[in-house]
């Protein structure tokens, strides 16, 4: 039972014309894990997230979601396996909070009764009131709308979350709290999580493991304190060193000192 895996890729590979996306990447994914996928703007992070629910195809290598090879499942079950939360959000504007967090529900069948009612457990879920339900995305402030955003991914009950830099446009006391609330959720519901983030302190923050992606390659993959031990590639140790970097400045610029 421990270690079954939730996500394995085995030697993907995705290339747009002449550029490499994702080279030979070999990942596997354990139930009940928080994986940060951190790496720089086009690094690849976001085609790797999109090749496990099948938004991209791979040029080559082998996905499984839960033991299965990913393109013999259906997409609607896909949907329902695997929440997905988008890089820019993506609610559609022109319906209501409840028939953003219903839309795969609703692809799914699920009759009205069923569906209010998961929606009222949504919501509370994810710390909204319930009397948002009626509004327009427009009528929320950005924290608000990346709740929604969370909701509709979880609405299925999947057993797997993908998030693309879920809390990136957020201001930082927002994100952090956030960041903070899904963690919770992912322990509370027993989520695995493969999280997109490009800050370093926010993966070392939330997730159990951090994969690092550079030009479309793993180039570092494990807990952050074995990370920070054994890294040789300078620019993973500058990546990893960053959050504490940062925390030792703050300490010394708050305490007064100089330097
Ligand atoms: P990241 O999410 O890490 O910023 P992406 O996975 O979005 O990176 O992109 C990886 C690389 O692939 C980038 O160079 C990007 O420009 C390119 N790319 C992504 N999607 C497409 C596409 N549909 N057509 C052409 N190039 C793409
Ligand atoms: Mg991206």
């Amino acid at each position: 039972m421990a270690g079954a895996a939730a996500i394995e890729l085995e030697g993907v590979a995705k290339r747009y014309g002449a550029l490499v996306a994702l080279a030979d990447v070999t990942l596997r994914v354990t139930q009940g894990e928080f994986v940060a996928l951190v790496g720089g703007s086009g690094s690849g992070k976001t085609t790797l997230l999109k090749t496990i629910n099948r938004l991209v195809a791979p040029d080559a290598g082998r996905i499984r979601v839960e033991g299965e090879a990913a393109e013999a499942i259906a997409p609607h079950e896909l949907r329902r396996r695997i929440g997905y939360v988008f890089q820019e959000i993506g609610l559609f504007p022109h319906l209501s909070v409840a028939e953003n967090i219903g839309v795969t529900p609703r692809l799914l069948g699920w009759d009205r009764g069923r569906i209010a009612a998961r929606t009222a457990t949504l919501l509370d879920l994810v710390a909204l009131p319930r009397e948002v339900a009626g509004r327009a995305p427009a009528e929320l402030s950005g924290g608000q709308r990346q709740r929604v955003g969370v909701a509709r991914a979880l609405a299925a009950e999947p057993a797997i979350m993908l998030m693309d830099e879920p809390f990136g446009a957020l201001d930082p006391l927002t994100r952090d709290q956030l960041g903070a609330d899904y963690r919770d959720l992912h322990e509370r519901l027993g989520l695995t999580t493969l999280m997109v983030t490009h800050d370093m302190t926010e993966a070392v923050l939330l997730a159990d493991r951090v994969v690092v992606l550079s030009a479309g390659r793993i180039v570092a993959d494990g807990k952050p304190a074995e990370l920070l031990a054994r890294a040789t590639d300078p620019d993973v140790r500058a990546l990893l060193e960053a959050p504490k970097r940062q925390a030792d400045r703050l300490q010394a610029r708050l305490s007064g000192a100089t330097g």
